[in-house]
């Protein structure tokens, strides 16, 4: 199933990965993931036989995390390491150093793409991190499906003797994917408009299936200010497309979102990259968000 052996001799500098001390094993497969949607597809199909660690703790920015020396032993224990690589450098290198049993780099299922938003925006294509690719791939349901598929078949890998459960699990989750997929479609057709704006660039993917253009303040992350040149952009595109909403997001500040809104005399609105689920989510796990945001699209949109 896993070579402990192996994984403790790779990883002897991780003095604190515990490769003398491993925990009792409780008969789960063991999973770490670097982000919450990655969390969610694997507690949907691994349901009771699966232990899932999330690296990023609840409320925190998934883009470039630290990693505690206990989250390094954990990683180094793992029968999986689910990832999304050059989105949190830290767990790259994590993965890289302590080698758990299984690691699935989702952009090797997902390849990423450049960043796709308006116009030539040259603030966002200097923001878009050193790479210049859009990592929010889960921000699509159809790419969440592809990665779906492919953690179905690592858990099948690690634990054959669960396969019917697993992929009984899967079959529902896709499911329910594809049914936020058609939701999307039906529900954003007639619109009276298609641009929206957001403070940081995470719905690229989600704008690119669904025909909509996304006009962000910043660029990639989160933490990334706008220059003034883009902000007095922000405003000109407001006003020729007669949008109505400034959307801001629940991990990051709404302060300058609130203030374009103020000046604009717009109404502001949540609109949720999925980076996290935290009491302030209008929802509690990835799907009731994505309808959440769906309900905010809309009405921002005017679709009927
Ligand atoms: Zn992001």
């Amino acid at each position: 199933m896993r070579n402990r052996a192996v994984a403790c001799a790779v990883g002897v500098a991780l003095a604190l990965a515990g490769c003398g001390n491993i925990e009792p094993d409780d008969g789960r497969v063991h999973v770490v993931v670097g982000l919450y949607p990655l969390a969610f597809l694997v507690e949907r199909i691994g349901g009771d036989l699966v232990d899932v660690e999330n690296l990023t703790k609840p409320g925190a920015e998934p883009h470039d995390l630290e990693l505690t020396a206990q989250q390094v032993g954990h990683i180094a224990k793992a029968h999986l390491a689910v990832y999304e690589a050059t989105l949190q450098p830290a767990v790259d290198a994590a993965i890289a150093e302590a080698k758990p049993a299984h690691a699935l780099d989702v952009t090797t299922i997902v390849p990423l793409q450049p960043l796709a938003t308006d116009s030539d925006d040259e603030h966002a294509d200097e923001e878009a991190d050193t790479h210049g690719l859009d990592p929010h791939i889960w921000l699509s349901p159809l790419h969440m499906v592809e990665i779906a598929v492919a953690i179905t078949d690592q858990l099948v890998a690690i634990d054959p003797e669960h396969e019917h459960t697993y992929v009984a699990n899967r079959m529902i989750l896709v499911g329910d994917l594809t049914n936020l997929d058609g939701s999307y479609f039906s529900e954003l057709r007639q619109c009276e408009r298609t641009d929206f704006i957001t403070t940081h660039a995470a719905f690229g993917y989600l704008a690119q299936r669904y025909g909509l253009t996304q006009v962000p303040i910043a660029g990639l992350s989160p933490d990334a200010e706008p220059s003034p040149d883009r902000v007095a952009e922000i405003h000109k595109i407001a006003q020729d497309t007669g949008i109505t909403t400034i959307f801001f997001e629940t991990l990051a500040s709404p302060a300058l979102a609130a203030t374009i809104a103020e000046d604009l005399g717009l109404r502001t609105d949540v609109l949720d990259p999925l980076e996290g689920i935290t009491d302030d989510s209008r929802g509690t796990d990835y799907l009731s968000v994505m309808y959440a945001n769906l309900q905010a699209l809309k009405e921002a949109n005017g679709c009927q």
